[in-house]
């Protein structure tokens, strides 16, 4: 009997390599297996990994994604005053043979070339191919995946990210776990992952590194007052860092799901190209990983009261830095 909840949850993790896409795999297998309707996301579109992990070759669904604008130079117009090429923080335009051009690759499409420009002689192109949305619906294990992969050099990935998300909500209609495998960092692509999400499974390893990619990550959750929950793989590489990162879950409220220890079988699993859980069920970090998917189904089975223990108290806005240019430099 399928389970009825209507939840988005993040695995996310400050630092890159921690095993995100390890967990994300075997938690999306053993919430399916408790009964659960599950939608697996791969939200980091910059590297895309999930669909190797379930040997995915070939899409069910892809279609381009069209999104932003590029600026070009009407060479009929442009009298080589070089202005745009001075103004261009992105250094977008360059200069060669004689003459102006944009760069399409780097290009951000911001329009301060064609304000400066003299002779109105920048235009833009819109709807600009800036990646591919995928979406197998068969993982293999009982649930879709809904993957993306940006075009070299493209901004927006979030963009994308949120464009992944979307799709994965309307295959869930209403029911079931969405679990997005976030990118590392508190980039775009993270951000747009935490959005709207109810829950945060944060990763991190015993390592000054990740313990203050950690802290970082934790301080986005709850800017948008999502309650955290965490994972601390390969726990046996640090006491020190280990007992640190345990110190901080307790002070700031973060559930504890379980710690993994470091195992050979997860590399191996992933030069194999099969989930963890399912090729060494056996291995310690896969018996670990069963533990903390039982200690999520606890939390999900009472998710109401456990949201309201959780939810942070006090919500951190971002408070961003605001660099202006110098007034000299107009
Ligand atoms: S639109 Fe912005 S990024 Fe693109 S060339 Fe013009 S100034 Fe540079
Ligand atoms: S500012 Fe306009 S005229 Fe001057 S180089 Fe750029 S495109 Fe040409």
């Amino acid at each position: 009997m399928t389970r009825e909840l209507f939840l988005e949850i993040v695995v996310a993790s400050g630092k890159g390599g921690v095993g995100k896409s390890t967990i994300s795999s075997s938690l999306a297998i053993l919430l399916k297996e408790k009964g659960y309707k599950v939608v697996l996301a791969d939200a980091d579109a910059e590297a895309p990994n999930l669909h190797l992990i379930f040997n995915i070759s070939k899409w069910d669904k892809e279609s381009d994604y069209y999104e932003g604008r590029i600026a070009y130079i009407k060479q009929d117009k442009c009298i080589n005053c070089g202005i745009c090429y001075d103004r261009c923080v992105f250094g977008a335009i360059e200069f060669s043979e004689g003459t102006y051009r944009v760069n399409p690759w780097i290009c951000e499409g911001c329009y301060t070339c064609s304000f400066v420009c003299p002779v109105k002689a920048i235009s833009f192109k819109f709807k600009v191919k800036s990646g591919m949305l995928r979406i197998v619906r068969e993982t293999g294990y009982g649930f879709p995946l809904v993957s993306s992969e940006i075009v070299p050099g493209r901004p927006n990935s979030g963009k994308l990210v949120t464009e992944v998300k979307n799709i994965a909500k309307k295959i869930m209609r209403g029911n079931g776990i969405l679990l997005i495998d976030a990118a590392a960092g508190i980039g775009c692509q993270v951000i747009s992952s935490l959005a709207g999400a109810n829950l945060a499974i944060l990763v991190a390893e015993p390592t000054p590194a990740s313990y203050s990619d950690l802290k970082r990550i934790h301080k986005l959750a709850k800017h948008f007052g999502i309650p955290s929950t965490l994972i601390v793989n390969k726990h046996d590489l640090d006491k020190e860092y280990l007992t640190k990162i345990l110190d901080y879950a307790s002070k700031e409220n973060i559930q504890v799901l379980g710690l993994i220890p470091y195992d050979d079988a997860v590399p191996k699993a992933l030069t194999q190209m099969a989930p963890l859980i399912k090729l060494y069920p056996d291995s310690k970090a896969s018996k670990a990983l069963i533990k903390i998917a039982e200690k999520l189904d606890s939390i999900l089975s009472r998710w109401d009261e456990w949201r309201l223990e959780h939810i942070p108290s006090k919500i951190e806005p971002f408070k961003p830095i605001i660099i202006k240019p110098r007034e000299e430099s107009f």
